[in-house]
């Protein structure tokens, strides 16, 4: 059996493994990179194997970065199946259409950038420099009404100027013909994918429908177990079950182990300090008279803050003020989380579904569509609630909500998830910090959004327990508790100095782990 590894290796993002065994290639995950634009973009765009070969393909979860270039894969000769779990199906249908439009909307904003360039340089001809007003009528040309792009009309005359048209990633179209080749399963269900080789997934309690597979196969008359983790969720996260520790008595011997180490050399807080934590930013924000806004990321950080408020809202420890989840992609995937109480764990089935309560559905709560209510929302004078995406502040109407709410100090924003370097999010977290640390002396920071500049005034207030993924401690009390006997762990997906640290304390801690580069093989031979 050979493992090669060519994504999530030494980085976070664009998980992807392949394991060969006979004539079969199973690939592990298709995941999209993401970071700097550029350097993303070509790493995207260049798959290292042709698609033709893998037999089928396994998918750990529904996240972009491990599931977003499988329009590529089947636009590029992919012709198996994608076997995965049947939460994970549903909510890859949202987040890879959310994802095609996006990929349609960056290619359609370069095409017009560099169309209206060119324009701009045939008006401009002699060199004396174009008015605001003349290019003002050159960029509407190429709109539809004030803002919306049309493009046909670009394509159409990129094709007359003999310009280099950037196609998207994939389209609308690649997506839905993608989606047809998912097969979704439950959990602790035995799957054939190829010659004497099965699949079986496990609950790895990362996010709704997130698995753990175990790929059992026969090669040479000898039996192999690969456990492939996906990425690891916390113990006590909200709704979702821990990650599984009991697997089958015959598949217990695990001959190699590809696992994630997003904060393999870092310690959370503890889950239940942050209930605590939420209920006095909430209580003191709205005895000032100000609302609280939560950007949060749609798929699971969202539904995380809607269960923990529902809680406190149940045991009356904050006051019942309204709720607004203004994110479209956001209300889609609490649909998921809605259809799928199967997979939820025991304490919201005791919270809640015992009660005949949905945990994403109160009184107090509404889910926004449009955008005159997302407007409407926006204006409103007393204590609210607003949880909105982007999680990390770069583009959605969170932007729009910050607009409102930053300038004003009665008003806290929380921060839930992880901030990314050089993104909105990130840059609100740093100058607030310093501000506070300066005892809010002086002038107050500036924050540049939409092409304004607002005074940050609003409290910022940053919570980490929400994490989705297992720390040190908990990724290794995961292997020393569980039932598995690990002959060898290929460590990816961590930052390289996370996934180093990891290696090295699984060492130490009498495993035998090694950390990849990208495209490394690794041989298993018995
Ligand atoms: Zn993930």
């Amino acid at each position: 059996m050979i493992a090669t590894f060519y994504g999530a290796v030494r980085e976070v993002t664009g998980s992807m493994h392949m394991l060969s065994v006979n004539n079969d290639n199973i690939l592990l995950d298709c995941g999209m990179f993401q970071g700097r634009r550029r350097e993303s973009a070509l790493k995207n765009q260049n798959f290292p194997i042709d698609p033709k070969i893998v037999t089928n393909m396994v998918l750990s979860h529904a996240h972009i970065d491990h599931s977003g270039r499988i329009p590529l894969l089947v636009k590029n000769g992919f012709n198996g199946r994608v076997i995965c779990t049947r939460t994970t199906t549903d909510a890859c249908e949202h987040l890879l259409l959310d994802s095609a439009h996006i990929q349609e909307s960056d290619s359609g904003y370069l095409n017009y950038k560099t169309l209206r360039s060119h324009l701009f340089n045939l008006k401009d001809s002699k060199k004396t420099g174009l008015t605001n007003n003349e290019k003002g009528k050159i960029s509407q040309l190429l709109k539809k009404g004030r803002h919306k792009l049309d493009i046909q009309t670009i394509q159409s005359m990129m094709k007359d100027y003999n310009l280099d048209i950037v196609e998207p990633l994939y389209s609308y179209e690649d997506t839905i013909n993608a989606l047809s080749y998912f097969d979704g399963y439950p959990y602790n269900t035995p799957v054939t994918i190829g010659k004497e080789m099965i699949i079986t997934q496990f609950d790895a309690g990362h996010i709704l429908g997130s698995a753990m597979s175990l790929i059992s196969f026969t090669e040479n008359n000898k039996k192999y177990n690969v456990l492939y983790t996906g990425d690891i969720g916390r113990y006590d996260s909200p709704v979702i079950k821990n990650p599984t520790m009991n697997f089958p008595k015959d598949t217990e011997n695990i001959d190699l182990m590809i696992m994630e180490s997003t904060y393999g050399a870092r310690h959370h807080g503890l889950i239940d300090d942050l209930k605590e934590r939420m209920k006095t930013v909430i209580n003191e924000t709205v005895e000032n008279k100000g609302s609280v806004l939560i950007p949060s990321f749609a798929f699971g950080r969202t539904q995380d803050v809607v269960y923990v408020l529902h809680e406190l809202y149940n045991k009356g420890e904050v006051p019942r003020i309204p709720i607004y989840v203004d994110s479209p992609l956001g209300n889609k995937m609490t649909k998921v989380y809605a259809e799928h109480p199967e997979v939820y764990d025991k304490a919201t089935h005791k919270t809640f579904l015992e009660h005949g309560e949905n945990p994403f559905s109160f009184k107090e709560i509404e889910y926004t569509e449009s955008v005159e209510d997302s407007m409407r929302i926006m204006k409103e004078k007393t204590p609210h609630i607003i949880i909105s995406s982007s999680g990390m502040c770069e583009a959605g109407r969170i932007l729009h909500h910050l607009r409102y709410k930053i300038h004003n100090p009665k008003n806290a924003i929380l921060i839930v998830g992880f901030m990314a370097q050089h993104t909105l999010g990130r840059r609100i977290v740093d100058l607030s910090q310093e501000f506070e640390e300066a005892g809010r002396k002086g002038e107050p920071p500036q924050v540049k959004m939409l092409g304004k500049s607002y005074p940050l005034l609003a409290k910022v207030e940053k919570m980490n327990g929400f994490s989705a993924h297992a720390d040190q401690e908990e990724m290794t009390t995961f292997l020393k508790k569980s039932n598995l006997n690990i002959k060898k762990i290929a460590v990816v997906h961590g930052e390289e100095e996370q996934s180093l640290e990891f290696a090295r304390h699984l060492n130490e801690n009498g495993f035998d782990a090694m950390v990849p580069t990208v495209g490394e093989e690794i041989k298993i031979l018995k």
